[in-house]
């Protein structure tokens, strides 16, 4: 699948002002500074259309993005920047939460995890969340080209045993590199072809 065009739509602060269409649609989250906008720019081809090292604010929103005019990639608030205060800094804000349970468009959602972290109660919790909901994850390591060949491997197998899942159920993504791209616009492609949906889980 090629980007052959990309666009910001609107950002979203309550779930009433989410977008109305039939696209399918790609959920990217993790915590505050994992490389979210960076992947995403990355993946879209556009330098600057996710801003990258935005300090959320109070007021915390969802980005809606629409991708070659068929499908949209969807930025949600980064999780656990240290400035914000504790209550809005606190898991599953109403509004992640909304957005995870009731959105009948979203057709997978993408764990970034910092491949260089162990991933914490925030990664475990949301692992947890989003399998209940039955909603398909990918977890996707971040900034991976800072770790040598043996390292990766290492922190790989830590982060498995830590959130207990398969080899399969992980990708590798550096916004450096390119890494990854190809691997996340096939699961993006693939649902667009299947107009596959919520239920139809991927393997993880
Ligand atoms: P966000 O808060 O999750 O949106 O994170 P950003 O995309 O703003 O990235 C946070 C910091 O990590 C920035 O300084 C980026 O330049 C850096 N970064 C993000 N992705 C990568 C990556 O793949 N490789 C490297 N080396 N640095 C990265």
């Amino acid at each position: 699948m090629k980007i052959k065009n990309a666009y910001f739509l609107k950002s979203c602060v309550s779930a009433s002002h989410f977008p109305s269409y039939p696209f399918p649609e790609f959920a990217f989250l993790g915590r505050s500074n994992v490389g979210k906008s960076s992947l995403l720019n990355m993946i879209l081809g556009q330098k600057d259309l996710v801003k990258t090292g935005a300090r959320p604010g109070v007021t915390q929103a969802i980005n809606f993005f629409i991708v070659n005019d068929n499908s949209s990639f969807v930025d949600l608030p980064g999780f656990g920047y240290a400035k914000v205060p504790a209550d809005i800094r606190k898991k599953f804000t109403p509004l992640i939460k909304s957005y995870l349970e009731g959105r009948d468009n979203l057709k997978v959602a993408f764990l970034l995890i910092d491949i260089r972290r162990t991933p914490g109660d925030f990664e475990e919790d949301m692992l947890e969340f989003l399998e209940k909901n039955r909603i398909p994850v990918v977890i996707t390591l971040t900034k991976c080209d800072k770790l040598s060949g043996n390292q990766r491997k290492k922190r790989i197998q830590e982060i498995i045993d830590a959130l207990d899942i398969g080899r399969d159920s992980i990708f590798l993504t550096s916004c450096k590199t390119g890494e990854g791209k190809k691997e996340i616009l096939s699961v993006v492609s693939d649902f667009i072809k299947q107009g596959g949906t919520k239920a139809e889980s991927l393997d993880t």
